[in-house]
């Protein structure tokens, strides 16, 4: 992910370096550049517009044209901005003050939640928690099965639906399974739901019900960052048909342009929480906005 961004963006800079002085004509033409190649990597138009007036302008302001290392300026502002847009700090995880703790996972199908559910249930229980994973996917045949081999390989306890605690009822099994928790001492639960291939109102009002049912902590968005520029038409609609407050890039591993990856934060207003980046229960990690900026400049 980020190569082909990576390289012009590292590109558009460097033919700065040599130069002792900047006229705001160099400056102009590398900004030029990174503009193109954002747009290049899919990355939303109101946010590269964003991202190019907000870099421009600090250029601007910076007198480039009058301070001594220019280039390494540059290097900074557009670091900084990077950043911003990829969502600025990084914030923990919040937790409930009594009972167990509840996250949401929402998200496409495919998009990778039950997969995620069991990376983020591993994660949990390295941090200290006994966290239970729910299985309130009734939607996808084998989402149940795939979850409870999931949870089996990351060594966390699954709620599945059976007879008498809600078959048929991802309300009623996601409720019930945050019940048991209560009852069992698990101290964080992680409730999977059904996607759709697209966006669907009777798949984002069934994660609502969900959503009012067990009154989470968190909501996460999961998205594939292969999905392009689809990847903002489709975090507004969970913006607003169901809301969430962290976003899981899933999907880093692979080779997309990374356009969506760059845009949703900037979007919603909602940081990225997680990255996930293979298809094993141990390829994830924190999402840190400034680590990924300066991997892009690398
Ligand atoms: P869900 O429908 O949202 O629950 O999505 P799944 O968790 O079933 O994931 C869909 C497919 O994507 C599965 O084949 C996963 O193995 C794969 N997958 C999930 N996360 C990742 C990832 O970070 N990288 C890669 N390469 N594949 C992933």
């Amino acid at each position: 992910m980020f190569a082909s961004l990576s390289d012009r963006i590292t590109q558009a800079l460097s033919s700065l370096r040599g130069k002792g002085r900047l006229s705001d004509a160099d400056i102009a033409a590398s900004i030029g550049e990174i503009r193109r190649a954002l747009l290049d990597a899919d990355v939303a138009l109101p946010v590269v517009r964003d991202f190019t007036a907000t870099v421009r302008e600090r250029a601007e302001q910076a007198e480039l044209s009058k301070v001594l290392n220019p280039a390494q300026q540059i290097v900074k502002i557009v670091h900084e901005e990077l950043t911003r847009i990829l969502g600025g700090h990084t914030r923990d995880l919040r937790f409930a003050k009594r009972g167990p703790t509840v996250y949401l996972l929402a998200g496409l199908q495919g998009a990778g939640k039950t997969t995620l559910a069991g990376k983020l249930g591993k994660w949990l229980r390295e941090q200290g928690h006994t966290p239970l994973l729910v299985a309130a996917d009734l939607q996808r045949p084998n989402a149940v099965q795939q979850l409870q081999i999931v949870g089996d390989g990351a060594g966390v306890a699954v709620w599945a639906p059976e007879p008498g605690n809600g078959v048929g009822n991802p309300v009623e099994v996601a409720r019930t399974g945050v019940q048991h928790a209560r009852d069992a001492f698990y101290d964080v639960v992680v409730v999977d739901t059904a996607g759709r291939l697209g966006v669907d109102a009777e798949m984002m009002q069934q994660a609502a019900d969900i959503r009012d049912a067990v009154d989470p902590q968190e909501i996460l968005f999961v998205i594939d960052a292969m999905i392009g520029q689809d990847a903002v038409t489709t975090a507004n609609a969970f913006a607003e048909g169901v809301g969430f407050t962290g976003v899981v890039l899933s999907k880093l591993d692979g080779d997309a342009r990374g356009g969506a990856a760059l845009s949703v934060a900037s979007i919603t207003g909602v940081p990225v929480m997680f990255a996930s980046t293979g298809e094993k229960v141990g390829d994830f990690e924190r999402f840190h906005a400034d680590r990924m900026a300066s991997r892009i400049l690398d």
